[in-house]
């Protein structure tokens, strides 16, 4: 980060601008907005600037800046679109100690000036570090649709209450009472009966509120998909909004733990695959303890959690408990390896069924039925099964499957390091062996890239990338 962010007290403050242009008025239009005492130097002034100090909102001093000018101020805007004048302003105000801006100079500027949304109090400043102004009015014009213009209203008439909420016990309690205030109670009361309405709807809502039950417990059996944070689903994305705790695999993709509330507390049971089962019990245990505190808990799995997920062992252990549950399924990785390789999983005249396996279990390589696996134009998504690979290879053989079907092992499929390897069944083994791969990975069992299609049987090689 080249450039840190914050908020600067403007209220009293003086701020000095020379010019008189376009570039003037532009900045000037902005920090009109702020409470600070604002100063412009110029010979030339434009007739808005004339008006405005005509009409007090600024001091307009009809001469080019000189050195005294800038004292005490603390920022200053050099608008006068030329390099030597900004150059010699730029000099005087940085002697006298402001912080300076040059207008279009990034390179000498000491701060910028970011995109603003303004919902005031609510701004929210959108900065590029100068490198993609385009971007930045893009996602200003993005947020400007998203955020209502009451959102001003209902948080000033909001800050007058913090007060009296603060009859409701810290955390999850007042954060409920917020979180229903501005996005369903306040913004439809403001709608129906104006600000006097929306703050009767605030009383209203805080005796509601303080009189609730304490919430129970409760968990989120959630699905994370298979890593790219864009494939969450939207409730999935809302659970992880708003989860007090989030108990994680460690499966799970840093962008997406990156979407909890910063306060959430994030704890990592870090297993992998078919991990010892009193790793089990201890997850058990970790839910139950928060969820008896009131806490709502997301447990997040890796893909959707009903699939080689435990799901049924965490489920038994809450209902034993007596605590309430949820799931919310998730994208399996199955689907996004088919995806990657532009593959479906089922195909008419080719595999009316898809198996869904995993190459190895709490007791060792997975015994299946491998006649079945063994007839031609059988399907089958193997999770888990990089180390299986050489047995899966030897029992498929032995039961006679062709040594030519084709088999795909992606890695890390939808996240940014994906890699497809193509096989087929002879080769297996040794091709895995040879790809060192160090990810999740998923093996498609009689599927082979969409491209390669065509060319089937063939000697296979390693192709990576999506
Ligand atoms: N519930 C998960 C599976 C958990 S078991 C799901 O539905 O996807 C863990 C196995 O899932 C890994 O060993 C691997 O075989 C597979 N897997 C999970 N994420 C993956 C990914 N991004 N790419 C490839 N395989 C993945």
């Amino acid at each position: 980060m080249k450039h840190f962010p914050i908020f600067l007290a403007m209220e009293g403050q003086k701020l000095v601008l020379s010019g008189g242009g376009d570039a003037a008025l532009a900045k000037l239009r902005l920090l009109l907005k702020t409470e600070a005492r604002i100063e412009v130097f110029t010979a030339d002034p434009a007739p808005e600037i004339v008006t405005w100090a005509g009409e007090d909102r600024l001091d307009l001093t009809a001469r080019a800046l000189q050195p005294g000018d800038v004292a005490g101020a603390v920022l200053f805007y050099a608008a006068d679109e030329d390099a030597r004048e900004d150059a010699r302003t730029s000099a005087i105000a940085r002697a006298e100690g402001a912080l300076v801006n040059i207008v279009d100079n990034l390179a000498d500027s000491q701060f910028i000036t970011p995109a603003i949304v303004d919902r005031d109090p609510v701004t929210v400043a959108i900065g590029t570090e100068g490198a993609a102004p385009v971007l930045a009015r893009a996602i200003k014009r993005d947020l400007e649709e998203r955020l209502p213009v009451t959102l001003g209203a209902l948080t000033r008439i909001g800050k007058r209450f913090r007060r009296a909420a603060e009859g409701l016990p810290f955390g999850r309690k007042r954060r409920d009472f917020w979180a229903d205030y501005y996005f369903t109670t306040g913004p439809r009361a403001l709608a129906e009966d104006g600000p006097q309405g929306a703050e009767e709807a605030l009383n209203t809502l805080l005796d509601t509120h303080l009189n609730a039950a304490p919430r129970a417990g409760h968990v989120a059996l959630v699905g994370a998909g298979p890593g790219d944070p864009e494939l969450l689903t939207l409730k999935a994305r809302r659970a992880l909004d708003e989860a007090d705790v989030i108990i994680h695999d460690r499966l799970i993709a840093p962008e997406i733990l990156e979407l909890a509330r910063r306060e959430a507390t994030l704890i990592d049971v870090g297993k992998e695959g078919f991990g010892p089962s009193t790793d089990q019990t201890r997850i058990a245990a970790l839910m139950i303890r928060h969820a008896r505190t009131g806490a709502q808990i997301v447990r997040l799995k890796s893909g959707d959690p009903a699939i080689y997920g435990r799901l049924d062992e965490e489920l038994t252990a809450l209902d034993a408990a007596g605590v309430g549950w949820s799931i919310i399924p998730g994208l399996t990785a199955a689907s996004a390896a088919a995806a990657s390789i532009g593959q479906s999983l089922t195909q008419r005249g080719r595999n009316s069924s898809l198996r869904i396996l995993t190459g190895h279990d709490t007791k060792g390589f997975a015994e299946q039925d491998w006649a079945a696996l063994a007839r031609p134009g059988t399907a089958a998504a193997i999770y888990m099964a990089k180390r299986g690979a050489r047995f899966l290879q030897g029992r498929l053989l032995m039961h006679g499957a062709s040594p030519q079907t084709p088999v795909t092992i992606v890695e890390n499929a939808s996240r940014a390091d994906q890699t497809v390897l193509q096989s087929c069944l002879a080769t297996l083994a040794a091709d895995l062996d040879r790809a060192e791969m160090s990810g999740p990975a998923i093996l498609l069992y009689g599927l082979a890239p969409r491209a390669a299609l065509a060319e089937i049987p063939q000697v296979p090689e390693a192709a990576h990338g999506p």
